[in-house]
Formats: C-alpha cells, structure tokens, sequence
C-alpha cells in the first residue's frame, strides 16, 4: 500500500464490527458501516467520502449505511446476491438491536450491485470484487490494487485463525469450502487481510496456521 494512502477503523456495533475508511487522495471508501453512520461521519470530519460498500447483508456490517449516504451523499453498493436482503437486514436478523437501536437502520436500495471483477476506485486505489459465497450467498471481499496493492477486506469470510460461520440463513460449507480453497490460491501470502471482526492477519499467517485453510478443510460437508 502506498504511504500516501491511509486506513481508519471504526468499531462499531455491540457486535464490534471493524468499519474501515480508505482514503486517497482526496477520496475516501468507506467498507462495512455496520451501526453508528453518523458518528463515522463525524470521525471522518473533512475527509470526502465517495464511496459506501458492504461485503455482505449482515445488520451488523450495514445497520449504518442508511445515516452514512444521508450525511455524504456517497452512494453504496453490495454484491448482487446480497442486495434483497440487506435492505431488510435487522427485520431477518435475529439479533436483539436493544441497546443499538437508535445507530442501527436497514439501508435504502443499494446504488450498486456488485459481481465478480468489477471494481471499485478511490483516489490512486482500486478494490477488485471477489465473490466468496459460504457465509452469506452474495458476499464479496475486495482486493486491492493500484495504491492499494497489499491490502484486502475481507468481510466475514476469512478471520485470523477462523472463517466465518455458515449456520446462519443462506449459508453453506460447501460454499465457503470452495472459497476458502480459492483465497488461498488468488492472494498473495504477503497480502494484508483486513477483516470484519478481530484483529488484521496477513495471507501468509493464515496459510500456515488457520485450520480452515488446510487442504483437509475443503471436504464439502452435508449441506
Ligand atoms: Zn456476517
């Protein structure tokens, strides 16, 4: 990544979702705004931000979305498969919103719907859509290039140590197996892997100790 460019991460949520602001010159992407969208705003202060997107439609990585694109006028955008369903994430989701229910909102239609190899722009970096189905049906992570050639965020797919679950409504092993088995064939081992809960690992940590990532891992199970 280039040292120009710079990476915020907000926790957010009481289920402490990393939401993170790549900014570059003079542009900022926002990934994951999962509760607390004006506060992120508000953090961000004068930094101009020109894109909102989510790697997933869990409440927890959207709940803030609506309040952020009110207060930037960014728009935002999501994997395809995903779309339906996040803007009726906290009504599907079957978490207790009690304590978070003023920062959370389901956001409004999404402005763009995301597939495999598109990409998105920020300053001098662009973010190339991976679809990593297993955790929900359209998730995506985002790889980075130009300027932001060494980092990636990989939403709930991948964690250090872990993978993201896949009992949850949509989700499949068998999915998240194949995505597993092809992360570790598409990153680079010196890759940065900027997560959606838990501390940042790096691609070649999680090749050598994550249990997920093992050959072993990849047997489809029984769904
Ligand atoms: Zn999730």
């Amino acid at each position: 990544m280039d040292t120009r460019d710079e990476i915020r991460c907000f926790v957010v949520g009481d289920l402490e979702t990393n939401c993170y602001a790549y900014v570059s010159a003079g542009e900022c992407l926002v990934v994951d705004p999962g509760a607390s969208g004006a506060r992120i705003a508000d953090e961000l202060g004068d930094v101009r931000v020109t894109q909102v997107v989510a790697t997933h439609r869990h409440h927890d990585h959207v709940g803030g979305v609506r309040a952020l694109v009110e207060l930037t006028g960014a728009p935002w955008a999501i994997g395809e498969g995903d779309a339906a369903d996040a803007v009726r994430a906290l009504e599907i989701s079957s978490h207790d919103f009690v304590a978070l229910r003023s920062e959370l909102a389901d956001p409004p239609e999404p402005d763009q719907l995301l597939r495999e190899g598109d990409v998105l722009e920020v300053g001098t970096a662009r973010f190339r859509v991976v679809e990593t189905p297993g955790h929900t049906p359209g998730g995506i992570s985002l790889l980075g290039e130009g300027s932001a050639e060494g980092v990636a965020f990989m939403g709930d797919t991948l964690f250090a140590g872990s993978c993201g679950r896949t009992d949850l409504m949509g989700g499949s092993w068998k999915q998240m197996s194949s995505t597993l088995e092809r992360l570790a064939g598409l990153i680079d081992p010196g890759v940065t892997l900027l997560c959606g809960h838990d501390p940042a690992t790096t691609m070649a940590r999680e090749l050598a100790s994550n249990p997920y990532l093992q050959p072993g891992a990849w047997r489809p199970s029984n769904d």
